[in-house]
């Protein structure tokens, strides 16, 4: 496989929700809230397990443990493969493993107001202790809508392989001798799993709090690139001003970029993501590139591999 990484940077607007809420003080829901408190972010732990929980769903049995109770076996567990771990063991001090998906945290892009919902709840069974009196429960849920820019990058080299150092014998002074390959799955199954990547974030539901709300964050306007070089450059691309308008200076440094490097860029379009709509696709059509419909990215995607 001649490719070394694939980016995925996407754009997905989320209704009113409350995604990613800390537990607050008392009974309160707060939002996380980034740049002086006026937008709402997702972290990006939050969006990795969302991503794992998505591909669970997808491909049962790929996943063979869970984060707090790694199996650490990249062969055969997606898990530990893509997600890494850190096993303790007695004695060694265990092993670990860095994740081979880079993953951005989600950033509301426009400031927006931040509306505090009451919720009550009323049971009809009655309290032990006061036979009179009903129970009712009462919590404020903080509530924001906004378009979220979210990256994921695929290091496509290290996705099922791990290298150990060989470290040479007392003679030699223990000095390192170079790297020896413990574990490669191979092309073939490294393309199972980059295409489960790809399908996990094309599908992307399963946020905390989300069990009975309908929001995810899926993209819905999305810049995809496959680059023959391991770079997280160009993440910026899809960053809104205030007014929800996407920066088309940024847009077209990182189609320059790209075209410059040789990466091949697949760009995927809802309408009613941005306001300058008219003005984002002639920016990429005066630079060569094609205006495609989100599903069809993924699509061109996982047929490169
Ligand atoms: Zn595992």
């Amino acid at each position: 496989m001649n490719i070394k990484c694939i980016t995925v940077t996407w754009l997905a607007k989320a209704d009113l929700s409350s995604l990613n809420s800390g537990q607050g003080s008392g009974n309160i829901n707060e939002l996380k809230l980034y740049s002086y408190g006026t937008k709402p972010y997702v972290s990006g732990q939050s969006l990795r397990t969302a991503l794992f929980q998505t591909m669970d769903r997808m491909y049962e049995g790929a996943i063979k443990c869970i984060p707090e109770a790694p199996c650490g076996d990249v062969e055969n567990c997606w898990a530990c493969d893509l997600r890494g771990y850190l096993k303790p063991e007695e004695g060694t001090g265990g092993t670990r493993r860095w994740s081979p998906l880079k993953v951005s945290p989600a950033l509301g892009q426009l400031p927006t107001e931040i509306v505090s919902d009451l919720l009550t709840r009323h049971s009809y069974i009655e309290k032990a202790e006061d036979k009179k009196s009903k129970d009712q429960r009462i919590a404020h849920v903080q509530l924001t809508e906004n378009v979220y820019k979210a990256s994921i990058v695929i290091d496509v080299v290290n996705i099922g392989r791990v290298v150990e150092p060989v470290i040479g014998s007392e003679k030699t002074k223990n000095s390192m001798e170079g790297w020896k390959e413990v574990v490669n799955i191979g092309d073939d199954e490294r393309r199972v799993r980059i295409k489960a990547v790809l399908d996990s974030i094309f599908n992307l539901s399963g946020f905390a709090k989300q069990a009975r709300a309908a929001t995810s964050l899926a993209p819905q306007l999305v810049f995809a690139t496959i680059k023959k070089t391991y770079n997280q450059r160009g993440l910026n691309v899809l960053e809104l001003d205030d007014a929800g308008n996407a920066k088309l200076d940024l847009l077209e440094s990182a189609l320059y970029e790209a075209k410059t490097l040789g990466d091949e860029v697949f760009i995927g379009f809802t309408p009613g993501i941005i306001e300058n709509e008219d003005e984002f696709k002639q920016v990429v059509g005066e630079n060569g590139e094609e205006i495609l419909p989100v599903v069809e990215v993924f699509n061109r995607l996982k047929a490169k591999l």
